[in-house]
């Protein structure tokens, strides 16, 4: 996280000019306050996408894209918070501040400094050793001859070679000043189980493939023994506080540049199928550290690209890494493809052949969308000859279209079904829409819809109830118009709004009616996504009548709330009270309407 005072972040809103950021990436044209133009976040022919420099942010109408300039910033070019803050720092010459800290933090970020050391260096002497000895030799032959990868791209990645001795990296470790305690923390070196208060080096005659986080700093390991007798093929850095297998994306400090370029990235599976995709100019690969992708790397993808690739084995375990990835992607605004590898062939395989990188440029040029995918698997492993099997089948695939929503996709996919099952297709949808497993108090479309940033609707949520809606726009109202409003939010309450989201914008709005967007968390998706959608609506200051009448209107559908829930009770006091206190209301509003 940023550790930029406050005083710093909003001097940098400040001063940048967002209108000169968001200009070099699309014509605008001033109209009033605003300036409009075709959004650089999605295809458009007319332009739906408007900043406004008074408050500094910009949104677009289309796809909902919006945020302040650092935001801006961190879409557009690929950057980390942190990151874009300082950028448009430097821009506007704006002098930054860093938070002074809690000694312990302080102390946590020294000694991360001591491991990354450690692990640099290590790292160094690994690539040195591949290069330079003699022993290493046959793990050089392996690289460039049998894995096809050229010297340039293997020290681009440094990669290297650890040398068989039981203490190479103990002993020039402590040398190095490190301490035993360092070397084991930074995953190194390990206890030995037969000789208690004795360690070892943990990787020996491995091809050492350092991972790097996405600024560049070496984290970890991974490591490939050599010859068939190697147990096991594969061994990795521990997890640590340096190494995190499940928010590690092995190549991401090379491929993060090229993603942000190009919005899309390419992930595979092994550390030698990214270094033959990059040298092969697929500069946008990146490998997961296992077998499946987590919600913590789809986020870190999240942060460069709209588009993901899952380029992984088509085999079992990659497969179901890929239906994984479906679940957890409800909630990023990516788009998820797969490209399925020919039956025991890797990418790596693949580029061995001459035309092995049209294929597989061809093989992601046709990637389909993960549903699709989904679906596509499902049936093929369906037993479609019983009545049972055919039932299971529509079970399986239940959860597949709930998460899909309406769109094109979904009625191709509905067209697969059809086919195959050769079922009427209102029995079918009457079949998947009866496994639907509806949770209530879901988030509403109203304010929280997600997007993948082409225009798009993610899937997932459902459409607003027209209270939610009232609620929305009762919620624009308050930010239209705060001084007349302030009566207004001392009398609402949480009870007013029936959506999580709805209820923790107002509890917000509560508390920054004046300023809501400062203090808000970039992180903070939904409340995020809702504030700034409120404020980009910039709605007219309502006329003191109008708030009172949709305060009304608020309360009615509250009292009806509890009407119901007092039904389901039986609490026959509370109905009687409740009824008569509705009928009040609904005759004031009546009449204020009419
Ligand atoms: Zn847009």
């Amino acid at each position: 996280m940023s550790r930029f005072t406050p005083e710093t972040i909003e001097r940098v809103r400040d001063g940048a000019d967002i209108v000169e950021i968001v200009s070099a990436h699309t014509d605008l044209r001033r109209q009033g306050e605003r300036f409009v133009g075709l959004c650089p976040f999605h295809d458009e022919r007319t332009p739906s996408f408007s900043v406004k420099p008074r408050d500094g942010f910009y949104y677009c109408f289309g796809c909902e894209a919006g945020g302040d300039t650092i935001r801006f910033v961190q879409e557009k070019e690929g950057l980390a918070f942190p990151d874009a803050v300082e950028s448009l720092a430097e821009r506007y010459g704006i002098e930054v501040e860093v938070e002074t800290e809690d000694p312990r933090v302080e102390e946590a970020r020294r000694r991360r400094g001591r491991l990354g050391e450690a692990l640099t260096r290590v790292a160094a002497f690994y690539e040195a050793y591949l290069w330079e000895a003699p022993k290493a030799a046959r793990a050089k032959r392996y690289l460039t001859e049998e894995r096809g990868l050229g010297e340039e791209v293997l020290r681009n990645f440094g990669v290297g070679f650890a040398p068989s001795a039981w203490d190479s990296v103990l002993t020039r470790g402590q040398r190095a000043g490190f301490s035993v305690d360092e070397l084991l923390s930074a995953g190194l070196i390990q206890r030995s189980q037969k000789t208690p208060g004795s360690h070892y080096d943990r990787f020996r005659a491995r091809i050492a493939f350092p991972v790097r986080d996405h600024r560049g700093r070496v984290v970890g390991f991974g490591a490939r023994g050599m010859g068939p007798d190697a147990k096991p093929k594969y061994l990795n850095s521990p997890e640590s506080e340096m190494y995190r297998k499940s928010n590690t994306l092995y190549g991401i400090d090379r491929a993060r540049g090229p993603i942000a370029r190009g919005g899309r990235a390419v992930v595979v599976e092994g550390y030698t199928d990214v270094l033959a995709l990059h040298q092969a100019g697929i500069e946008e690969a990146v490998a997961v550290m296992g077998t499946a992708i987590t919600p913590e790397q789809l986020k870190l993808l999240g942060g460069y690209a709209e588009e993901v690739v899952l380029a992984l084995d088509a085999d079992r375990a990659g497969r179901e890494a890929m239906l994984r990835a479906q679940r957890v992607s409800g909630s990023a605004r990516l788009r998820l493809l797969v490209a399925a590898m020919p039956e025991g062939e890797d990418p790596a395989d693949m580029m061995l052949s001459p035309s092995g990188s049209a294929r597989l440029r061809k093989l992601l040029s046709g990637a389909v969308e993960l549903g699709t995918f989904h679906v596509r698997a499902i049936l093929e492993n369906a037993d479609l000859e019983t009545p049972s099997g055919r039932d299971q089948t529509l079970d399986e695939l239940a959860p597949v279209f709930q998460s899909i929503g309406e769109s094109i996709q979904r009625q191709s996919m509905f067209q697969m079904v059809f086919d195959k099952l050769d079922a009427p297709p209102e029995f079918i949808e009457r079949r998947i829409r009866e496994s639907r497993p509806r949770s209530t108090g879901a988030p509403s479309t109203d304010s929280s819809t997600t997007n993948d940033g082409r225009g798009t609707q993610q899937p997932t949520r459902r459409e607003a109830t027209p209270q939610e809606r009232r609620q929305f726009q009762m919620l624009a109202l308050l930010m239209a118009a705060p001084a007349e409003a302030r009566p207004y939010v001392e009398r609402l309450t949480a009870e007013h709004f029936s959506s999580p989201i709805l209820r923790r914008t107002f509890e917000w709005l509560r508390e920054h009616l004046d300023d809501p967007l400062e203090g808000l968390a970039e992180d903070d998706g939904d409340l995020y996504n809702a504030v700034v959608r409120l404020k980009a609506l910039d709605h007219e200051p309502p006329t003191a009548a109008n708030l009172d009448f949709r305060w009304r209107l608020l309360d009615r559908d509250r009292m009806q709330r509890e009407l119901r829930a007092a039904e389901a009770e039986g609490d026959s006091g509370r109905i009687v009270a409740l009824q008569r206190e509705l009928g009040e209301l609904k005759d004031s509003i009546a009449s204020r309407n009419g």
